[in-house]
């Protein structure tokens, strides 16, 4: 649950990436043309938001860290990389799908920018 996204009109779960949560209102709440301000104003966001693609086999890791992905790469894909290798993963933030390239720190610094996750943090408050 922590990892997924949650529909506030209806109250589905949806595990997957920001795409998917927002094509799920998109073709379930007739939210076809709303833009992106109000879609993720629909979605409850993951309490992690640690995105981590693999490029070379699709394959999703979500609030998992960079580790279980590099590892992920290393074993499947016969890598040996201890640094975050960009060309093989694709790390972003589900909140607002920037792409984050300097792996945890960066991620760690983007969390404290992301201004999804203060408007976020705004109505909460409210
Ligand atoms: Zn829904
Ligand atoms: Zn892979
Ligand atoms: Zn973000």
């Amino acid at each position: 649950m922590e990892q997924c996204f949650q529909c506030i009109p209806c109250g589905r779960v949806v595990c997957a990436d920001t795409d998917t949560a927002q094509r799920h209102l998109r073709e379930g709440h007739g939210l076809a043309n709303a833009d992106q301000t109000t879609l993720l104003a629909s979605l409850r966001l993951p309490v992690d938001l640690r995105q981590v693609k693999c490029i070379q086999c699709g394959r999703l890791f979500m609030g998992q860290g960079l580790s279980v992905a590099l590892e992920h790469l290393n074993k499947i894909h016969g890598g040996n990389s201890e640094q975050l290798p960009n060309d093989s993963l694709l790390v972003s933030c589900r909140a607002c799908g920037t792409r984050i390239v300097g792996g945890e720190e960066e991620f760690a610094t983007h969390t404290t920018e992301c201004l999804v996750l203060k408007k976020e943090m705004m109505t909460e408050s409210n």
